[in-house]
């Protein structure tokens, strides 16, 4: 199958052809898809490790496929980034976890910021800023409930970049670096721009008690943070040591499995009444 000049190659291999008619396949079915509101939201809780108080929800997206059920994010943000699919999808993200948020918040369960992915593609598109606006507006949503995950790629162009997130933060939203790391780091966006919050990715997390390597970095990406005034999250948390490590080096809060799983919304609003009633 030839699907581009780009792709040419992809006629010299089987498997490469196999990968090629799957990506236009998931393309073609997630146009449908967003039509017929097969998309879902999964929430996975954030804890401050002092206190294990539940202090944020990160939104995750889910398709809820009618044969192959629920398919993993991993399997389609791609083929979305690359046909630009993820901007509708990208923008219904933003808007059903702010919804869901005020809801939660009207219900009188716990305020707690939401936060959503952002893709380069988003990040970069015109007129970003407007469209959180007017759906914040429109939700109802205070914007410090709202909290916007862009990586370290995207700041590539320091420039563009700083001003972008000027804009976001002048409406009053939140901006953490997710993966921190993990990509291509310049401090520069870090001294300049109010960045809330790092999250340390999960690669550096997983061996901490072991690695010595990784607990340096990460104990140095935590103090690091805390000099530059801004919040730090451990991702991928899952065992008790991790817990410990993370606690006595002062990180201030966690996610993982240790914590809880991503939830459905159901599932996440029971925690959060749960948490309500004590
Ligand atoms: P991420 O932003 O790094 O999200 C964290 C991922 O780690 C989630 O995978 C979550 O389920 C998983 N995870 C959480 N705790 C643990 C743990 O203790 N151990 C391990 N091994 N994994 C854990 P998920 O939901 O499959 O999402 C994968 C990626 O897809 C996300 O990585 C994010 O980059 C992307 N993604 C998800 N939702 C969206 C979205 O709405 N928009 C965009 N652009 N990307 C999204
Ligand atoms: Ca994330
Ligand atoms: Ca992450
Ligand atoms: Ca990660």
């Amino acid at each position: 199958v030839k699907v581009n000049g780009k792709n040419d190659y992809m006629l010299h291999s089987g498997d490469m052809d196999h990968i090629a008619i799957e990506k236009l396949t998931i393309q073609h079915e997630m146009h449908s898809a967003l039509r017929n509101q097969e998309f879902v939201l999964h929430y996975q809780p954030q804890y401050d490790l002092a206190s294990g108080q539940i202090v944020g929800m990160e939104a995750l997206v889910r398709w809820q496929h009618p044969e192959r059920g629920l398919v993993s994010p991993a399997e389609f943000i791609p083929a979305a980034e690359e046909s630009g699919l993820i901007l509708p999808l990208g923008e219904w993200v933003i808007e059903e976890a702010c919804r869901q948020n005020k809801a939660w918040q009207d219900q009188g369960l716990l305020s707690i910021p939401v936060s959503v992915n952002l893709s380069l593609r988003q990040f970069s598109q015109q007129n970003l800023t407007g469209k959180i606006s007017e759906i914040l507006r429109q939700t109802g949503l205070d914007p410090r409930y709202l909290e916007l995950e862009i990586t370290e790629s995207m700041t590539m162009d320091v420039e563009r970049a700083s001003q972008y997130l000027q804009e976001l933060i002048d409406l009053g939203v939140n901006i953490s670096i997710d993966d921190f790391g993990t990509g291509y780091s310049s401090f520069h966006y870090l001294k300049n721009l109010p960045i809330a919050r790092l999250k340390i990715d999960r690669s550096f997390v997983r061996d901490i008690e072991q690695d010595p390597s990784d607990a340096a970095i990460v104990a140095a990406i935590i103090s690091m943070a805390h000099n530059l005034q801004m919040q730090v999250i451990a991702e991928g948390v899952e065992t008790k040591d991790q817990v410990h490590f993370l606690r006595s080096h002062r990180c201030d809060e966690m996610q993982g499995y240790f914590g809880s799983p991503p939830l459905s919304s159901a599932g996440a609003q029971g925690l959060l009444s749960e948490k309500l009633n004590g």
